[in-house]
This record gives C-alpha cells, structure tokens and sequence, in this order.
C-alpha cells in the first residue's frame, strides 16, 4: 500500500487539464490533421534570421542560457524605450501568469476573469488554491466594468483581462483599457495579457506606464512571432513589482537557443510588418468563407477568426466534431453564448483552401444530425 503523500491541495484538484493537443488528438484519431489552424499558431513561421540564430545556439546548448536573460531583456527595454528593470523575460506568458499568481496570491485567494477567457490563468489560480470569479461577457466583450465592480466586492488581488480576446477576437481601445487602470483598486492588479497586440489596430494599446505598480503587461514571441514552441514572453511593469518575479520565477527556464532566438526575431521587425499583412489576408479570407456559408464572422483584432454558426452551442459543436473527423483542427469557445462560434487561426493559402473545402460539408454533416 502507497503512502498518500499528496497536499491536500493537489488532491483536491480536478485531474482535467486546459489544453488537449492537436498531437494528441492525432494519436487518437490515429492520422495527422491535413490543416493545424486550432491553437492560433502562426503558420507563416518565425524569421529567417531568428531560424539561423537558433541554429547556431543549437551547437551550444551544452551551456545553461543566461538566467538573467540579459540581452533579450535589453533588447526587449530598447524596442518599447523603457528600462530593463522594467521587463522580466520567462517561458512565454503562461509561465508568468503562474509567477505572477504566486506572488499576488495566498492560498483561498479570490481572483477575477471572465467567464470562458483564456483558461490559463483560472488553471495557475486553482493550482495555487485560489478562487475565481467569473464575469459574463457583455456581447462578445470582456466586461471590463463588471469585471471591476465585481474586484470591488470580492476585494481581489488580481484581475484578468485579454486584450485582444481570446477565443472571441474582440477588443477595448486603449483609452478604454485606460478608463479601467485608472479605476483600479488600489488592492487589485490588472493583468493585462496583450498576447495577440502585434495584430491589433494601433488604438488598441494603452500608453505603458511603469510607473504604476498595478499594472501588468504581458507580451509573447508566441504569436506575431511565430515562436510558440521555443516558449518566450515577457511581462513589463513596474521596477520593483518586477524585480519580484526574481522571487519565484525559474531562473534557468529559458533556455539559450529561445533566447537568441527571440532576440533575433525582435530585430527583424520587416519579417514582423509582413506577417502581420499576411495574417491580415488569411483573416480576411475566412470572413469570406463564413460569408459564402451565410454566417457571419466576428470583426478580430488577432490571428484568427470566430464564426457564428448561426446556431446555439450545441450546434456549432457539432460543425466543431465534424471539422476534426474531416482532419481539420480547429478550436471553439467553451461558454454559451460564445460557444455558438467556431475558431479559426489564420491558415496557409493551402490551410484555408482546406477549409473551405470542409467547411459547408461541416455544416451539412451538421444540420442532418
Ligand atoms: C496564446 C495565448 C497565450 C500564450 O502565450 P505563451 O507566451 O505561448 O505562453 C497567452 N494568452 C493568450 C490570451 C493567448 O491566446
């Protein structure tokens, strides 16, 4: 007989875990999928010079990367014209969602998110023995007022925003994100995930401040980037909230090939300019092929589109099903009313030429069930 060594906390966790992978689906399903346009990568790949610096990093792996990150992080402070005291670099915005919990968060802690948002954060909260709350979302919004009253009743510590929003596309104006900063309680932290801003419009940002201690902003090389499996991001905030995650965080997380690589990457911003067009173009199609369906697509400010089913939940899960046996994945919303929606990452001209080969069979499949 084993001894029952876990904490009471992990026995208490549920067993589910946020993310199923596509690969995993594939062993499932025993074949691989003809289009991978569910998990918002980016197929229009990562730099060319980023490819060759990781190349050459890949011959010195032997050695740990620098713990302090030290030329990414100056490099990272020089782009947005702030201090390096001001970034802390880690293994992409997950794993600084999951600092950033341990250092704001006791054990029965309550925290804000949105009903259906992004699932990382709830998962960091739980695995930590915190609370969520959960707010609605208004239209296909984050309410970022509910979400403020809602800071305001429970007293919270943190309180989540994507923006843009992931699964839905949609986004607040900067100066509309600025309205909420300025509303904050002086208790709570925003955490403010600006994984997709590369693609947004221009107003979409709110002016960085790092002088103010309860803002968090967090940026990935996942997305506009296309680094998602080397795992990099950054937070930038203020100096000494900052210079906490020094407390917890993995120092030797980011390993020397990521490093150079996202270094790279961050210099090469035509390579940048020119992905974003051609995530742009691919965006713009699916719309069109949601309309050649007669449904509608959400306007996105990200890599990817929600299309309305034109149905409840149940309905568009069952276009989602037929998709993936059709060998397409894609992804959906988990929450009603969202989960009317399909996603979709902007594909490949190939990718989408699939897609819109499956899509109205999709649809049919569906509607005779
Ligand atoms: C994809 C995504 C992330 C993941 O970022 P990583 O840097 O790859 O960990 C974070 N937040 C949102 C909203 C995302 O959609």
């Amino acid at each position: 007989m084993s001894i029952d060594k876990f904490t009471p906390l992990v026995k208490r966790l549920p067993t589910t875990v946020p993310f199923v992978g596509p690969e995993a689906q594939e062993r499932a399903m025993g074949r691989l999928f003809r289009a991978r346009i569910g998990a918002n990568e980016n197929v229009f790949g990562p730099s060319p010079k980023a490819v060759a610096a990781m190349q050459k990093a890949a011959g010195e792996v032997w050695m740990y990367g620098d713990p302090e990150n030290h030329d990414l992080k100056q490099a990272i402070a020089a782009h947005h014209n702030i201090k390096t005291e001001n970034v802390v670099v880690g293994e992409g915005i997950d794993a600084l969602l999951g600092y950033t919990v341990r250092m704001y968060m006791e054990e029965g802690g309550i925290t804000v998110t949105s009903l259906g948002a992004y699932p990382t954060f709830n998962y960091h909260v739980t695995g930590h023995g915190g609370e969520l709350v959960m707010v609605p979302y208004v239209g296909d919004f984050e309410d970022r007022v509910a979400l403020l009253e809602a800071a305001r009743k429970h007293h919270v510590r943190m309180i989540y925003l994507a923006n843009p929003d992931n699964p839905m596309g949609t986004y607040w104006k900067g100066s509309q994100v600025q309205e909420m900063i300025d509303a904050l309680p002086e208790e709570s932290v925003l955490v403010l995930d600006e994984a997709y801003i590369e693609f947004a419009p221009d107003d979409a940002a709110p002016p960085l401040d790092v002088s103010n201690p309860n803002v968090l902003r967090y940026r990935t090389f996942s997305k506009a980037y296309a680094m998602a499996g080397a795992r990099v991001g950054y937070a930038i905030g203020e100096e000494n909230v900052i210079k906490s995650f020094d407390k917890v965080r993995d120092h030797f997380g980011l390993n020397r090939v990521a490093q150079a690589g996202a270094l790279a990457a961050l210099k090469d911003q035509e390579w940048l300019s020119n992905v974003v067009e051609n995530v742009s173009a691919a965006c713009a199609r699916i719309a069109k092929i949601a309309e050649a369906n007669g449904l509608e697509a959400l306007p996105t400010a990200a890599n990817f589109v929600a299309i309305d089913c034109g149905a409840d939940g149940d309905f568009a899960r069952k276009v989602y099903q037929a998709l993936t046996d059709d060998a397409i994945f894609v992804r959906m919303p988990a929450v009603a009313p969202q989960d009317r929606c399909v996603r979709i990452s902007a594909g490949s001209v190939q990718d989408l030429d699939c897609f819109e080969a499956a899509f109205p069979k999709a649809l049919a499949t569906a509607k005779e069930q």
